[in-house]
This record gives structure tokens, C-alpha cells and sequence, in this order.
């Protein structure tokens, strides 16, 4: 035992602070956990959980409208906000009870407040100094807005789930994760929406094919997409609506816009310069394999390193950390490389490994396999909604490298997949797999045809 008040301070109690400090307490550390805003972090209260429901209530309003074409009538569909918006506070303030509880029933210390780094083994937190053998910064990011004028009336995800009300006009900036999902939220509850990307094409970073056949699934639920556009300026109105002037000079009227232009680590007056912490050009902490920064007794983890913002792999970090340091030593790495992911717009899109355009620089040749088609409940639901799965094949081992889906429940048929590749499936364990029929995950294991 340490001669300090703690083994191990961690500062945010977000997915890898909680996770972090839980495990470290099951083996008999003494943790304190210190957070200023809300337990569970982004994820919980204002990230995936809010997000997916929302994603649900926008499912439901299109699958009503599907109904109609299996005889299932509901003559007047309409969508209230305010059930909506409160019925997610109640959810959530469940979900941040369980966690005082998860936290609290391993023997963790809890403290409201915001707390500073002092030195390499004492933080402050509400005026008090408490020294700790080593110091865990878990402290997330923060949405990131563009210096433009007017940037004041804009809002981000931080502010999006509670609004009072439900706008009618929206646009969204940005064309990554965040920006794709909110503008099929809004678009799915019926609003008029507009997303406005400053490249080419969004999704930066996706499969080339992935990034297309989503624009044209995505505009085809009604979201207008304003591509090499930017925001020059936004200026309100006596009347709250809002005038969004864009690069090319032309004006829009809308209720809401919401900026999804990135996070940045929550680093600002941490205290982390003065204890000598190095940080990146965004504030990012550097650490080395086991999340140790510059000074020795200090480590971090999750958003704030900015390898990869996701929920699972902040998870994984904790585990590997806790691992290294009171575990068995060891601290396995999360296999950085093979991350499944899902973005939730509509249909999702769930992806793991090379994009078409890694694959062929990576290795002399590669077989590609794609299908494009109609799901079976669109025959005859009305919608042209329309899937894609395409496999990405390394030919001299024939390994999958890549699998990409956009298509309903993309998400949750990619986790099953990702077992399998990340085992080091082949297309030949592909199509020796019986396909479970109908589904539309069988696409997966009946693709016989190469595309390319
Ligand atoms: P956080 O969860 O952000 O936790 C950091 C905590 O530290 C916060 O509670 C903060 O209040 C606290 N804190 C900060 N500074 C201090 C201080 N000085 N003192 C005390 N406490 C402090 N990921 C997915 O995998 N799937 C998704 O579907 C998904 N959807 C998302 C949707 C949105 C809108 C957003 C914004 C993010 C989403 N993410 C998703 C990303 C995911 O939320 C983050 O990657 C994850 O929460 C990072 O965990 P973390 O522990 O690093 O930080
Ligand atoms: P992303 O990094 O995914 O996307 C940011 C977008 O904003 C990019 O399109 C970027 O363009 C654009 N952008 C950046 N700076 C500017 C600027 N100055 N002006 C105009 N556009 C700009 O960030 P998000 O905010 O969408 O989400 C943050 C992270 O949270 C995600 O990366 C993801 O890791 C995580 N997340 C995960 C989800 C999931 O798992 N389903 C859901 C939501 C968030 P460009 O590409 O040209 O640089």
C-alpha cells in the first residue's frame, strides 16, 4: 500500500475513467473517481445511449409509413418531442444511478467536482489537495465550433438532446459520425434538414464505395446534401429563426443549426503543462503502449489521447491498463487495427479492417466482392431503400481484409462478422457457412461472384 491517500486518482468518471477505476478497485486498489458533470460521461448523457434512442424514435416514424404496404394502417402518425426528450432524461438518470452504484459497490471513493493535476502525484479537487501513487486523466473531449461570426447561435450534440422544442428547419455542419446521424435523426422526425459538408464527399476516411452508396441512401430519405459548402455566417432573427449564410453566398432559414465539426480533448487548465504532461498540437496527452505519459506516475486514456473516440476502445484501454498495472502485467494492447464500428444513420452502416482503397495499396492484389440489392421487407414496403455489402479479399490468402454493410441492422450483423475476421476468417470459411434464410445477413456468405 501506497503512502499516499490513494493508488490511483482517476480524473472523469466517463466510460474508461469508470471502467478504469472499477476494475483497479475489484483487485484491491484504493481509487478515488472525480467528476464535475455527469457519471457515465459523454456515452451516457449526452453521446451513444441518447443518440441510439433517438435513432429508434426516427426508425419508428419511417416504419410506420412502411406498415402501409403490409396492411397496417395508422391513419394519424405523429411525433411529440417532449415524450421523447423526457422519456431519454428518465432512461438516463437510471443509467447514472447505476453507475454511482457500480462505482460505489466496488469500493471506489466518489467526488463531485473538477479536479486539477498539481503535480505528478496530487490533483485539487473543491480546495482540497489529495495525493495519489499515480493519476489517471479520463477527462473525454468537447465538441469543437469553427471560429465563424454568429458561431454563438449554433448548437452541438452537447445542447441537441434537450431543446425545448422540436425544429422544424435544421442544418448540420460537418460530415463525419455525428454530423450523418443527427442530420438522419432529424430527417427521420420529419424535419427539414440539411447537411452541409465543406469536402467533397463525407465520411472522410470510408470506403470509397461506402461513402457514395450512403449519399444516395441518405438523400434519398430527403436530407439535402450541400457538399463542398462551408458556413460563412449566422445571424438570428428577432424571432429566434436563424440566417445561415453559406461559402457560396447563398442564405438558408432555419430553426436550429447544429455543428458536428469534431471533438478536442478536454484538456484546457488541467494543470497538465505546469506538471510537465506533454501534450500534442490539439491537447491531446501522449502515451506511450501502457497509456503512460511523459511524467512517470501520470496516465491517460480514451478521447482524451485521440487515437480512437469510441466507447469499446476506451473500454479496452482501461482493461489493458489496469491489467499492466495490477494485474497481470501483461496489459494486452486493444488490437487497434480490426475495430468494428457502426455509424447509425439510416440505413447504418457497420464496417471493420481496409477500406477498397487500403487493400490495394497495402497488397499486389485483392478480389473484391459487392452486393447491391433490395431487402426483402422493401418489395413490398414502399421504400427504395437499398443495401450494400461488399467484401474486401487479400488474393494470396485469401483472407477477408475488409467488410463493409449499409443497410438496416448493419451494426449489429457486423459485430457477429467481426468474431470471424478478426479470428482470420477466408472466403472460403464464408461460403462453406450455411446461410440462416431469409435474412439479409446470408448475403454475406452467398456472395460466389468477384465483382472486381
Ligand atoms: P468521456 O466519456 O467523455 O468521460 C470523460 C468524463 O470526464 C466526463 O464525464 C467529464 O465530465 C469528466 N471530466 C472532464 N474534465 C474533468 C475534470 N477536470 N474533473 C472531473 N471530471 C472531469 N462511441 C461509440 O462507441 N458509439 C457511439 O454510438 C457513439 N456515439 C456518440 C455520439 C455522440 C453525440 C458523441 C459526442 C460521442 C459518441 N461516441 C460514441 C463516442 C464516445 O462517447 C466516447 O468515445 C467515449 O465517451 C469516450 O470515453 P472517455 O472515458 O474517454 O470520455
Ligand atoms: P468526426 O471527426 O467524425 O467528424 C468531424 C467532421 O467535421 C469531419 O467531416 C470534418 O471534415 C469536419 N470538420 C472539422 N473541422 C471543420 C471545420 N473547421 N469546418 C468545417 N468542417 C469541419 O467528428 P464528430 O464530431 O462527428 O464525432 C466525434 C467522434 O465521436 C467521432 O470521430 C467518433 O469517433 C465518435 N462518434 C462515434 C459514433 C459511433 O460510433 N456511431 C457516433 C458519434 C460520434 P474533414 O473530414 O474534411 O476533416
Amino acid at each position: 500500500m501506497s503512502g499516499y491517500d490513494y493508488d490511483l486518482f482517476v480524473i472523469g468518471a466517463g466510460s474508461g475513467g469508470v471502467r478504469a477505476a472499477r476494475m483497479a478497485a475489484a483487485k484491491g486498489v484504493r481509487v478515488a473517481v472525480a467528476e464535475d458533470l455527469h457519471l457515465g460521461g459523454t456515452c451516457v448523457n449526452v453521446g451513444c445511449v441518447p443518440k441510439k434512442l433517438y435513432v429508434y424514435a426516427s426508425e419508428y416514424m419511417q416504419e410506420i409509413e412502411e406498415g402501409r404496404g403490409f396492411g397496417v394502417n395508422a391513419d394519424s402518425v405523429s411525433f411529440d418531442w417532449a415524450t421523447l426528450r423526457d422519456n431519454k432524461k428518465h432512461e438516463i438518470a437510471r443509467l447514472n444511478g447505476i453507475y454511482g452504484k457500480l462505482l460505489d459497490n466496488s469500493g471506489c471513493t466518489r467526488i463531485n467536482g473538477r479536479a486539477t493535476v498539481t503535480g505528478p502525484n496530487s490533483v485539487s479537487v473543491n480546495g482540497e489537495t489529495i495525493t495519489a501513487e499515480r493519476i489517471l486523466v479520463a477527462v473525454g473531449g468537447w465538441p469543437f465550433v469553427p471560429d465563424i461570426p454568429g458561431k454563438e447561435h449554433a448548437i452541438t450534440s452537447n445542447e441537441v438532446f434537450d431543446l425545448d422544442s422540436f425544429p422544424q428547419r435544421v442544418m448540420v455542419v460537418g460530415g463525419g459520425y455525428i454530423a450523418i446521424e443527427f442530420a438522419g435523426i432529424f430527417a427521420g422526425l420529419q424535419a427539414q434538414t440539411e447537411l452541409v459538408y465543406r469536402g467533397d464527399l463525407f465520411l472522410r476516411g470510408f470506403d470509397q464505395e461506402v461513402r457514395e452508396f450512403t449519399a444516395t441512401e441518405v438523400a434519398r430519405k430527403g436530407i439535402k446534401l450541400s457538399f463542398n459548402t462551408d458556413v460563412a455566417s449566422i445571424e438570428k432573427r428577432s424571432d429566434g429563426a436563424l440566417d445561415v449564410t453559406l461559402s457560396n453566398g447563398e442564405v438558408r432559414v432555419v430553426d436550429q443549426i447544429l455543428y458536428a465539426t469534431g471533438r478536442v480533448p478536454k484538456t484546457a487548465n488541467l494543470g497538465l503543462e505546469s506538471a510537465g504532461v506533454a501534450m500534442n498540437s490539439k491537447g491531446a496527452i501522449e502515451v506511450n503502449d501502457h497509456f503512460q505519459s511523459s511524467v512517470p506516475s501520470i496516465y491517460a486514456l480514451g478521447d482524451v489521447i485521440d487515437r480512437v473516440q469510441l466507447t469499446p476502445v476506451a473500454l479496452a484501454e482501461a482493461m489493458s491498463l489496469v491489467d499492466h498495472l495490477y494485474g497481470s502485467g501483461e496489459g494486452e494492447l486493444p488490437n487497434y487495427e480490426l475495430i468494428p464500428t457502426a455509424v447509425f444513420c439510416q440505413p447504418n452502416i457497420g464496417t471493420l479492417g481496409l477500406t477498397e482503397e487500403q487493400a490495394r495499396e497495402r497488397f499486389d492484389s485483392v478480389d473484391i466482392y459487392v452486393s447491391d440489392f433490395r431487402a426483402m421487407r422493401h418489395t413490398i414496403s414502399g421504400s427504395e431503400e437499398r443495401t450494400l455489402m461488399k467484401l474486401i479479399v487479400e488474393s494470396a490468402t485469401d483472407k477477408i481484409v475488409g467488410i463493409h454493410m449499409v443497410g438496416a441492422d448493419a451494426g449489429e450483423i457486423l459485430q457477429g462478422l467481426a468474431v470471424a475476421v478478426i479470428a482470420g476468417a477466408t472466403k472460403r470459411d464464408f461460403d462453406r457457412t450455411i446461410g440462416i434464410h431469409p435474412t439479409a445477413a446470408e448475403e454475406f456468405v452467398t456472395m460466389r461472384q468477384k465483382t472486381r
